[in-house]
């Protein structure tokens, strides 16, 4: 490795090792002003383009969770991950053809938004001996072209995905839309709030609210002010995002 390369690498370690104590100090400030402990929020990262050996520096300054958003870099990255004490969740869009891939491999899926979908996860995890958590992702800004179940239907859908063998509801996920304002987003965060609320006392052995999934970079303190009890921060802890 050239010189300057390895004073880049290291640069970057600095920085990501500032950005996580950061991220971590403002969470646990968000917590306890809304009166929880720093342990009860998850902090998960959001590792889309990121190079393994950066998102294992992360994991050992102490990460739990990191999440993929597409199938084939989750696959392509999967054996050099470091996984020993830290998950890893699938958090983009999934189209059922690519279930298969990726059951086993993760230990959550969080943006599951049809039956369709949670129908062949179920079917997967049962032909694999496997339970898959997953969390119901919520179109919270009604927004076209997004992902997510309309609040309307959320009920029902969880319903009947509670009846399915092999996947357990956890939670709720959402990505609001984007905002000029704090108090804007925040008002997506109060009704996500107020769903996963209204939700948790209708418990099945299969449905079990623990996770709010909702907050990143911009907006998590905000998301945990709200009520979010995990966040998923990409590029706040890893820098921006460089596409290749
Ligand atoms: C990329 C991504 C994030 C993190 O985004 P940042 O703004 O970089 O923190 C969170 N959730 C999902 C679903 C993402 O795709």
């Amino acid at each position: 490795m050239t010189e300057e390369l390895s004073i880049k690498k290291k640069e970057m370690f600095d920085a990501i090792k500032s950005n996580y104590s950061q991220i971590t100090e403002n969470i646990a400030r968000a917590a306890e002003k809304s009166g929880r402990k720093p342990e009860d929020i998850s902090f998960l990262a959001a590792t889309k383009t990121v190079e393994p050996e950066f998102i294992n520096y992360a994991i050992s300054l102490g990460l739990k969770q990191i999440g993929e958003n597409r199938v084939q870099e989750l696959l392509s990255k999967y054996d050099e991950y470091n996984l020993d004490n830290c998950e890893l969740h699938f958090i983009g869009h999934l189209q059922t053809n690519k279930v298969r891939q990726i059951i086993g491999k993760v230990s959550m899926i969080q943006s599951v938004d049809s039956f369709h979908l949670a129908k062949e996860i179920s079917r997967l995890s049962v032909k694999n001996g496997v339970t898959t958590d997953v969390l119901i992702e919520v179109n919270i800004g009604r927004e076209e072209n997004k992902s997510g179940v309309l609040t309307e239907n959320l009920e029902e859908l969880i319903g009947k995905i509670s009846l399915l063998e092999n996947i357990k509801i956890r939670g709720l996920m959402s990505v609001p839309p984007i905002c000029d304002t704090k108090t804007e987003i925040s008002k997506f965060f109060d009704n996500m709030y107020k769903l996963f609320i209204d939700i948790s006392p209708k418990k099945s052995d299969n449905v079990c609210m623990d996770f709010l999934s909702m907050g990143m970079s911009d907006d998590y303190q905000e998301a945990i002010l709200c009520g979010a009890n995990m966040i998923r921060v990409g590029s706040r802890l890893f820098g921006a995002r460089v596409y290749r």
